[in-house]
């Protein structure tokens, strides 16, 4: 399964533009895709997936790789204290 990685906005590699638009207002519909999968929650770490952080699309849920691989149990419950590992 290979992981998925969003360019970041503006991102220009060989002088072609593959990072959506700098403007969040620009209207063009692959941009608006990128960023709204950018917007995107992780159900693992509950942060967003952001811009060139290596994640896959399963089932419909966009999940960061390294959570995938190496899900800290912690994070799934807010309650327990984030530094349980130096416990
Ligand atoms: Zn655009
Ligand atoms: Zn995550």
């Amino acid at each position: 399964m290979a992981a998925i990685r969003l360019p970041h906005p503006g991102k220009i590699v060989r002088r072609e533009e593959i990072g959506p638009c700098v403007d969040e207002d620009c209207g063009h519909t692959d941009c608006i895709q990128t960023r709204r999968m950018a917007n995107r929650h992780c159900p693992v770490c509950g942060l967003i997936i952001g811009y060139e952080i290596p994640f896959y699309g399963i089932g419909d849920q966009l999940i960061h790789a390294a959570c995938y691989t190496d899900p800290k149990p912690y994070r799934f419950d807010s309650r327990l204290p984030v530094n349980l590992s130096q416990a």
